[in-house]
């Protein structure tokens, strides 16, 4: 059954943009950041876009291939990575429609350096497992260079 603004999120308003995860999907985002001892982890999200709201059908995790390893605080995908990614997207009828990272210290906010390397049309999904006060897991869209939040859906 669909469940919709569960664990206290609300359904966005009409107009908003939102990004829906299911909760294994959001899970697994949770634990590959807690789990990662305070490197950096990152991937790809695939899934479907209807209009401006964006599915996550499945979380893929990829290897951190930033200059200065994972543990620098940033996060680069490998291109071949990026390709066998479209290509298994394809397969399943899927696109690849962002991207994910965590934050092992911080909020769950894009940071100048995510908002400048930004894919026009992708989503990022930043999880922050330490994240005080606020959500552990937040979806952003970035458009010249300013972050919007989209509001998430739990499936
Ligand atoms: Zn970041």
């Amino acid at each position: 059954m669909r469940e919709v603004g569960r664990g206290g999120r609300v359904p966005s308003p009409a107009g908003e943009a939102a990004l829906t995860l299911g909760s294994d999907e959001r899970e697994r985002l949770l634990r590959a950041a807690r789990g990662a001892k305070g490197s950096e982890v990152c991937g790809l999200l695939l899934g479907r876009r209807r209009g401006r709201d964006v599915a996550v059908e499945r979380v893929l995790r990829l290897a951190n291939a930033a200059a200065g390893g994972a543990a620098a605080g940033s996060f680069r995908i490998r291109p071949v990575d990026h390709l066998r990614a479209e290509r298994s997207a394809l397969e399943e009828g899927l696109v690849v429609v962002g991207v994910w990272h965590s934050h092992p210290a911080g909020g769950a906010r894009p940071s100048r350096v995510d908002c400048a390397a930004a894919v026009r049309g992708w989503v990022q999904v930043i999880v922050a497992p330490a994240a005080s006060g606020g959500s552990d897991l937040r979806a952003w869209e970035v458009e010249d260079g300013e972050p919007r939040e989209l509001a998430l859906r739990a499936l």
